[in-house]
């Protein structure tokens, strides 16, 4: 776990900041706020931060050029932290490059969870990928290419099991529609959501106990999936 890693938040709404800075002190974050764009890119460039807290609605710029602007030259991960609830600016930013995004209003855990995510991810990356996942009764052996549910074996396509795999190796993290299409079909995949939605239907079949209320992949409506972390 990473303690005392350095956070820039770019947020206009000086409550939102304050309540911010409040939760993230005491664990030991080091946060530096602005309260515009403009200047937030400026502490990003200097402080070169290990994670991002950025608002989309800045007075001086969109949050999205931002994202545009830093992933240019930095992979320090990116949470949206937004009161748009407008999927589509959701997929944009993470299509830019944003890591996740939380939701205004949003609680204390909820926050603490998506950062520990984040910069856990981004720490792996440059270790060996995870041969395993594990959580509760399902296991996935990468190496095997095994997938276990309370100890017996779960037959999936090899579409499916690529879907499973993908979704399990970024475990916390919403991953787009577009985003599974290109890594699973192609860059050049049509991108139309239905053969994407039939497989995730058949792998939930064979997976969840209740497909209509999932324990281990989550539907983000209008977004994309993200598969259970712990
Ligand atoms: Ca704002």
């Amino acid at each position: 776990m990473i303690t005392k890693a350095k956070i820039v938040l770019i947020e206009d709404e000086k409550n939102i900041c304050s309540f911010i800075e409040r939760i993230l002190a005491p664990q030991g974050y080091q946060v530096t706020s602005s309260a515009t764009g403009r200047e937030g890119l400026d502490l990003i460039n200097s402080l070169h931060p290990d994670l991002i807290l950025l608002d989309l609605g800045l007075p001086d710029m969109d949050g999205l050029r931002i994202i545009e602007q830093v992933r240019t030259w930095s992979a320090a991960p990116i949470i949206v932290v937004s009161a748009r609830t407008l999927e589509k600016s959701k997929v944009a930013a993470l299509d830019l490059g944003a890591d996740d995004y939380i939701t205004k209003p949003f609680g204390t855990a909820e926050l603490m969870a998506r950062i520990r995510t984040a910069l856990r991810h981004r720490q792996n990356q440059s270790a060996y990928p995870s041969t395993r996942y594990e959580v509760e009764d399902l296991v996935i052996d990468f190496e095997r290419r095994l997938v276990k549910m309370k100890g017996q074996d779960i037959h999936l396509t090899q579409i499916e099991y690529k879907l499973v795999s993908l979704l399990a190796q970024n475990a916390g993290r919403v991953m787009t529609y577009e985003s599974i299409i290109s890594k699973i079909w192609g860059p050049y995949a049509d991108n139309d959501n239905q053969i994407l939605r039939v497989n995730m239907a058949h792998i939930r079949r064979k997976l969840e106990e209740n497909p209509a209320e999932p324990k281990y992949i989550f539907t983000e409506i209008g977004v994309g999936y993200r598969m259970r972390e712990e």
